[in-house]
């Protein structure tokens, strides 16, 4: 099941790292996050070098939808309560610049990679949660956003009516595998080198050892359980996508659209489709299938599809996709030194589906932090906060999901077991994996890996 970004672009293919090696600076992961960091850093004068263990972009990035924004869900009214008005700026701020930042790059670097200014909108077709979506306009632009508040009736090109949103102008929208693409020609990255251990100043893969100042943890979701503790910090949640085109169905729309409602839809267009995203659901938690009017309804691509085809009767679905994200409880992601005890190490993680931007910021503050400059967001998304207030419910809630998980993969010998800490997977139909409900690793029906935090083709 290849995204449209995956059937429309082909990395060039690089060679595995063939020595041990000496170097100022190893990222590990080639995705949209290790490649910008690793950009920022070559670009500020530092050696860098990048190890994937499988190609550029094969991880959560290419199956991504690509908008570059700002607009992350519902979050700046509820943060400016439990974070402080000055974090909530903080972060809104360095998203912004991220949005900046893009276009910086794509036109010094002349990438060709369908970047598009274009606002955002978060919508409800609720009129109860119109109360919500206003108070986020306003908080919106108490942080220096450009949001504003729109009627229902101002929203005509969903295939549905809307009771409200709020718009945030200067957004975008690109292919990702067309600038990573470009972005990448520029970078020493090693594919198929997977990094096994890092000691220190070491780091051990398959092969080799590097010894470098300092090491970049972009592998989406860290895979050290120590130091850290990032097991206990965030879960991963998963969304599916479809494109579609044929008769009925809008090749282009004005805006991207992001539904605060619960299983709602996500819009954006590409050159000549329309991509709907939804069915998210924690990774590994397939609930009991219902029988509805259109027959059987299963989390994940069918329930998808049954959506989309009430909306475009005549749609042709020409490919669908599905990708995971780190969710941390505090919503905001885990950007800057990796632990208090590893003063070389860093993270960049916890993007809650808002990667884009999150990868850029993090590429941001950790070079900067590297090359020994202040950075005003760092105190904002360092991992060593500690938000009790915003973050509380979401670890009770991840903190019973684990136990459950450990419990039942300790004492039903039964039980496929995961490879990371051995908590219970769970059979996903839609996709043929077994998947981890505690931390998100997911595995084919063989036992191969497929998405961490577990790192070895090992079910128990
Ligand atoms: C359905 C969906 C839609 C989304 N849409 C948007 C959107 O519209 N806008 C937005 O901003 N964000 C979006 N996101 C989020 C965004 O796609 C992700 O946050 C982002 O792609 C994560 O990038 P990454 O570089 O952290 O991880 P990845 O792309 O997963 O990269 C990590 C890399 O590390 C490598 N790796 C792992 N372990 C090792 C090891 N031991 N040694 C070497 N390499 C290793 C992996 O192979 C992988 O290539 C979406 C997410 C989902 C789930």
């Amino acid at each position: 099941m290849k995204s449209i970004w995956s059937k429309s672009v082909k990395l060039e293919k690089r060679e595995e790292l063939a020595d041990d090696l000496r170097v100022q600076n190893v990222v590990i992961g080639a995705g949209i996050a290790g490649i910008l960091i690793a950009y920022l850093l070559q670009e500020k004068g530092q050696e860098v070098i990048v190890l994937e263990a499988r190609e550029v972009a094969s991880g959560q990035t290419k199956n991504t939808t690509a908008k570059i924004t700002s607009q992350h869900g519902l979050i700046y009214h509820d943060m400016i309560n439990t974070c402080g008005i000055e974090r909530a700026k903080g972060y809104a701020r360095a998203n912004e610049t991220a949005i900046q930042l893009y276009r910086e790059i794509i036109t010094k670097e002349g990438i060709d990679c369908q970047f598009e200014q274009l606002p955002s909108f978060l919508y409800s077709t609720k009129e109860v949660e119109t109360k919500r979506l206003k108070q986020e306009a306003h908080a919106a632009r108490m942080l220096g956003i450009k949001a504003t508040y729109k009627e229902g009736e101002e929203i005509t090109e969903l295939p549905f009516e809307v009771a409200g949103a709020v718009r945030f102008d200067d957004q975008a929208q690109f292919h990702p595998l067309m600038f990573i693409c470009e972005l990448a020609k520029k970078l020493t990255i090693y594919e198929h080198t997977k990094v096994i251990e890092v000691d220190d100043y070491m780091v051990i893969t398959d092969r080799h050892v590097i010894v470098a100042d300092n090491i970049i943890f972009a592998t989406h979701y860290p895979f050290p359980i120590l130091p850290g503790y990032y097991f206990l910090r965030q879960h991963q949640s998963r969304s599916y996508a479809l494109a579609l085109e044929g008769e009925g169905v809008p090749k282009r729309l004005k805006g991207m659209y992001f539904s605060i409602d619960k299983d709602g839809l996500s819009f954006r267009h590409t050159k000549g489709e329309l991509i709907i995203g939804g069915s998210t659901h924690r990774t590994g938690k397939y609930g009991a299938k219902k029988i509805t009017e259109h027959g059987i309804d299963k989390t994940g691509f069918s329930h998808l599809e049954q959506k989309v085809k009430n909306c475009y009767k005549k749609a042709d679905i020409i490919a669908k996709w599905a990708a995971q994200d780190c969710m941390p409880h505090d919503k905001i992601p885990f950007i800057g030194k990796f632990s208090m005890r590893m003063e070389h190490w860093y993270v960049a993680t916890g993007f809650q589906k808002w990667g884009m931007t999150s990868a850029m910021v993090s590429a941001m503050i950790i070079s900067d932090c590297i090359t020994g400059k202040e950075n005003s967001y760092a105190k904002v998304f360092s991992p060593q906060r500690f938000l009790l207030k915003a973050g509380i419910k979401d670890f009770m809630l991840d903190v019973g999901e684990s136990v459950w998980g450990l419990t039942k993969g300790v004492f039903a010998p039964k039980e496929k077991c995961c490879g990371h800490m051995g908590c219970a997977l769970v059979w996903n139909e839609d996709e043929d994996t077994w998947d981890c409900p505690c931390h998100g690793s997911r595995y084919t029906a063989e036992g191969e890996i497929v998405d961490g935090p577990a790192q070895e083709d090992k079910i128990r």
